[in-house]
C-alpha cells in the first residue's frame, strides 16, 4: 500500500501532461432566460428534480422503493432493457437498483476487464418544512443553487450517473467493460442494503473497484475549485449505551448515590478526554498536500503532523481550530442522547447516555471500548454497543485510478490538486471495502468546505457545479471503460 501512495505523489506532481479528447458539444436548448443548457443538462436537472420530490426517508420505506422504480423508469426511458435493472433488498419493503451498461470486448465479444460499480443511495435523512426556508422535497432553483434535501447528499450522485449513462448509450459508446451502477435504499440508516449485496448478490455487483459518488468532492476557495478530494478511507461508526443504574426511591428522601448524577461525571470526564494523535497514509497524504495551499502556521503545522511520528502541538493547535482536523487526527467519542429518570417525584432508577464514537481506519473498536471504560471510570456504570462497527482498510490510491482521475481533473480545473481523503463520517463504501472491493469517493461536486449542509436545513448544490460535475462523470465513465 506504501508503495502505491508514494507513486501517487509521482502522478500528482506531474500536473497534465496528459491530453485526452474533449466530448462532443451536446445540442443546447435556450432557457428563454438568456441562460444555456444542453439537452443532457437538462435531462439531468428532470431527473434530479424527479428524486428530490420523494421523501426517501427510512420511516416511509414505500416512498425510496418508489424514487427506485422511478429511477428504472428513467434508465428504461432512456434505452436500457428492463432486464439489465433490477430492484433488489433483503428487506420487501425497500428497493436498490442495480443497472447494469453492458460492456463488451474492443474486439468484439465479452468484456475482458472486470466490472467497475458506481455507488449512489436513494434514501435521505428527513427534513421538516418547519426547519426550512422552503419546502424541502421540491427543487428549487435559486442565485445559483439548488436547493432540496438530497441535492447533496446523494441524488446528485444518482441523476450524474443515470444521466451519463444515457447520454453515453445515445452516443452509441460501448464500454469495454459493465458498469454497475448501485443505488441503495438505506445508507442513512442499517446500510442493510449494501450489505446484503456485496454478501449475499455478490454476482450482481461483484467488480474490480467502486467509485463512489457519496464521498470525495471538491473545495472552493472564495469561489474558485482549490482542491479536488477523493475519499479513499473512512472512519468506523460505533456506538455505545453507558447506562448507570440505582435502586431508586422516593424523591424526598435522596440518597447518596444517585443514577444521574454518576452518569453526568462519566461523561464530564469524557468530555475532557481526547483520543490520541494518530495519522495514517491517507491522512497524511491529505495534510502534506493540503499545506500546500495554506499559508503561515496553519502550513507549518499540517506539514508536521503528516511527518511520522506526528507533532502533537501543531495536532493539537490544528484541532483546536477545526472540528474536521480534529476528526481526522483522533478517533472521538460525543455524547448525542441523554434519557433518565421515570417520575419528577422519584429518585432514579435508571441513567442513559447515548455515546458516538468514530474510530480510525486500523484501530480496533475493542481498544477504543476499553478505553473508554477507563476514562468513565466508574465499574457500576455498563458500557454496551448499540451496534456492530465494520471496519475497513483504507483503499490503496492505485496509478490506475489517478490515470483515470487526474487527467480529467487537469483538463477541467487546470491546477488543481488531487488530495485524497479520509471521510470522518460512514458510508455505504465501508462495506464493499470490506468485502475486498477498494472505494474511492468521487463526487466531483466543488462546495465551501465551511457550508455543509447535509443532513442540515436549506440543504443546496451550486448549480454551476452541479453540472461540472455531470460532465466529470462523462469523462470519468469513459476513461473507466476504455473510452
Ligand atoms: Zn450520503
Amino acid at each position: 500500500m506504501k508503495s502505491c501512495l508514494a507513486s501517487l505523489l509521482i502522478v500528482v506532481f506531474s500536473g497534465g501532461g496528459a491530453h485526452t479528447e474533449v466530448s462532443p458539444v451536446t445540442a443546447a436548448v435556450n432557457l428563454g432566460d438568456g441562460t444555456q443548457q444542453t439537452d443532457y443538462e437538462a435531462l439531468s436537472k428532470e431527473i434530479y428534480a424527479e428524486l428530490v420530490t420523494f421523501r426517501s426517508i427510512a420511516d416511509m420505506p414505500e416512498n425510496v422503493k418508489a424514487a427506485a422504480e422511478g429511477v428504472k423508469q428513467q434508465l428504461i426511458n432512456g434505452g436500457f432493457p428492463a432486464g439489465d435493472i433490477q430492484i433488489v433488498s433483503p428487506h420487501p419493503e425497500l428497493g436498490s437498483v442495480v443497472a447494469r451498461f453492458r460492456g463488451q470486448a474492443r474486439g468484439g465479444g465479452p468484456p475482458t476487464k472486470q466490472p467497475v460499480m458506481l455507488m449512489a443511495h436513494l434514501d435521505v435523512v428527513d427534513a421538516l418544512r418547519s426547519d426550512w426556508e422552503f419546502e424541502p422535497f421540491e427543487l428549487r432553483e435559486i442565485d445559483g443553487y439548488f436547493y432540496g434535501r438530497g441535492t447533496d447528499d446523494n441524488k446528485a450522485g444518482i441523476a450524474h450517473i443515470v444521466t451519463n449513462f444515457i447520454r453515453l448509450r445515445d452516443e452509441g459508446y460501448v464500454p469495454d467493460r459493465d458498469l454497475v451502477a448501485v443505488f441503495t435504499a438505506d445508507e442513512e440508516t442499517s446500510s442493510d442494503s449494501i450489505k446484503y449485496l456485496v454478501r449475499e448478490r455478490r454476482d450482481l455487483v461483484d467488480s474490480v473497484f467502486a467509485i463512489n459518488s457519496d464521498a470525495g468532492g471538491g473545495e472552493l476557495f472564495e469561489g474558485a475549485p482549490n482542491i479536488f478530494n477523493v475519499q479513499a478511507a473512512e472512519k468506523i461508526y460505533v456506538t455505545f449505551h453507558i447506562t448507570a443504574t440505582n435502586p431508586g426511591g422516593h424523591s424526598s428522601r435522596p440518597r447518596p448515590d444517585n443514577a444521574i448524577y454518576e452518569l453526568t461525571m462519566a461523561l464530564a470526564r469524557l468530555s475532557e478526554f481526547t483520543f490520541p494523535v494518530d495519522v495514517g497514509e491517507v491522512a497524511g497524504l491529505y495534510f502534506e498536500r493540503s499545506s500546500y495551499f495554506m499559508d503561515g502556521l496553519p502550513a507549518v503545522d499540517m506539514r508536521a503532523v503528516a511527518k511520522q511520528p506526528p507533532d502533537e502541538a501543531a495536532a493539537a493547535r490544528l484541532s483546536s481550530g477545526s472540528p474536521y482536523y480534529n476528526a481526522i487526527l483522533h478517533t472521538t467519542c460525543v455524547a448525542t442522547r441523554l434519557e433518565a429518570g421515570h417520575a419528577d417525584n422519584a429518585l432514579p432508577q435508571t441513567a442513559q447516555a447515548t455515546v458516538n464514537c468514530r474510530v480510525l481506519p486500523g484501530q480496533n473498536p475493542d481498544d477504543v471500548e476499553a478505553i473508554l471504560r477507563e476514562v468513565i471510570g466508574n465499574e457500576q456504570i455498563e458500557v454496551a454497543r448499540a451496534n456492530a462497527p465494520t471496519g475497513s482498510d483504507p483503499s490503496p490510491l492505485t496509478e490506475e485510478i489517478m490515470n483515470v482521475l487526474e487527467p480529467i481533473v487537469e483538463e477541467m480545473w487546470p491546477g488543481v490538486p488531487v488530495i485524497p481523503t479520509m471521510s470522518t463520517g460512514a458510508t455505504d463504501g465501508n462495506y464493499v471495502r470490506n468485502a475486498g472491493i477498494p472505494v474511492y469517493g468521487v463526487s466531483a461536486i466543488f462546495s465551501d468546505p465551511d457550508d455543509s449542509r447535509a443532513h442540515g436545513k436549506d440543504e443546496r448544490v451550486g448549480v454551476k457545479e452541479y453540472y461540472s460535475a455531470q460532465e466529470f462523470w462523462y469523462r470519468m465513465l469513459k476513461r473507466l471503460s476504455g473510452g
